[in-house]
């Protein structure tokens, strides 16, 4: 089954949709809250939006999708000016030789970011086509489901206006959803009435929500160890699922550090990639649980790898945002407890939720609950509404 051809096509789309436009403005604690040109909002200082899209067609005409991030046009620059070369002639069958092949071969300029991303698309495509080549949807050829149904928690509470800000939370109990996270607004730039900020969203929520929801807080690579050990001193009373991201992701000894003090469990990983990442936060024990993205790590291949050294350190993953790859490798997991679900908020629902989505046939939640599809391979297809140019594939 050897590979013809590669496409590769820079879509200037969000991967999370209207989300994105949810979050863009919101006042949270960002990487680039110290500076004060960057500190109001993420869309002060991010990068244009975009997706690649991968098909990878065979000799005998079998065809599969993969996607991930773009960022600035990395990604499909890799895809295009040296993964292609590599993948030609390669047999699709081959997903582990594959992955290898093109790991190695970037190590230079890759092994975690673009490269990551662009290796993660080939073997999301490749697990799409080997599904549909054997009329079976992912997750059966993973080992098959654990999990019937995932519990989704619904994601992010903007820190926007108190009102709206409750009234969302509100809004995912109606839903159904028994978990919900929440961004921070407050940073070391704003010294203690940052802790003030932080706290005072927190009290909101549990007091409209209740202690028996689940409520995880992310603090976006916002803070420093200093804040941070101070955050989670204050929040131990509101018994958080957990402290997203509270440090930068390299800075492994302080997460190590903070993870020995705080009574709040602290996850990390969404900016992480391949098991010899994750190796070495697990070895240096800098989280109390790991959050994979399969668009950036290396794809479904490589998260199984990452979950396996997760469980065997005792270790519980929960992937960073969501999509049908995410859902058919986390549902064969059994060290996931629950997925993430973008939501659009509902103070933000008549402006975004007419904007029709990339693909078809992407699982939604029902009452707080999710689940893949079981249709051959990930089980969806691109919306020719939405990209005409590619109804063909
Ligand atoms: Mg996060």
């Amino acid at each position: 089954m050897k590979i013809k051809s590669i496409d590769v096509v820079r879509k200037p789309l969000s991967l999370w949709g209207a989300f994105w436009d949810a979050q863009k403005h919101a006042p949270s604690a960002t990487p680039l809250s110290r500076h004060d040109a960057y500190c109001h909002s993420l869309e002060s200082w991010w990068w244009p939006q975009a997706q690649v899209l991968v098909r990878i067609c065979t000799e005998s005409g079998a065809t599969g999708v993969g996607w991930a991030e773009d960022g600035t046009g990395a990604s499909s620059g890799i895809l295009d000016s040296h993964f292609r070369q590599l993948l030609i002639g390669q047999d699709a069958r081959n997903i582990e030789k594959i992955w290898d092949i093109l790991y190695r071969s970037s190590i230079p300029y890759g092994r975690r970011g673009a490269a990551l991303m662009a290796l993660s698309a080939v073997d999301i495509a490749l697990w799409d086509l080997k599904g549909k080549v054997l009329g079976k949807p992912v997750y059966e050829l993973l080992g098959g489901k654990v999990h019937d149904q995932l519990p989704a928690y619904a994601s992010h509470l903007q820190p926007v206006a108190m009102e709206k800000f409750i009234e969302e939370a509100k809004a995912y109990v109606a839903e159904g959803y028994r978990g919900m996270k929440m961004r921070m607004p407050g940073s070391p730039r704003h010294g203690s009435e940052g802790v003030r900020m932080n706290l005072e969203r927190v009290e909101a929520i549990r007091n409209a929500v209740g202690m028996d929801v689940d409520l995880m807080a992310d603090a976006y690579m916002g803070w420093d160890f200093r804040f941070a050990c101070q955050m989670v001193r204050e929040l131990a009373p509101f018994r958080l699922g957990w402290i997203e991201e509270p440090l930068l992701p390299d800075e492994i000894d302080a997460y190590a550090e903070l993870c020995t003090l705080s009574p709040v469990p602290v996850a990390h990983g969404e900016n992480e990639a391949t098991r010899w990442g994750f190796q070495n936060i697990i070895r240096r024990k800098a989280a109390h649980m790991l959050q994979p993205d399969v668009y950036r790590a290396g794809g479904i291949s490589e998260v199984r790898k990452i979950a396996a050294l997760a469980q065997a350190a005792g270790l519980e993953v929960v992937p960073h945002a969501l999509g049908s790859p995410t859902l058919h490798v986390f549902s064969t997991l059994p060290n996931c407890r629950m997925v993430e679900v973008l939501t659009i908020p509902v103070w933000a629902k008549d402006q975004l939720s007419s904007q029709p989505p990339l693909f078809l046939g992407e699982p939604q939640p029902v009452n707080g609950h999710i689940q893949p599809s079981d249709s051959p391979g990930l089980g969806v297809k691109i919306n020719p509404e939405v990209a005409p140019e590619l109804s063909h594939w």
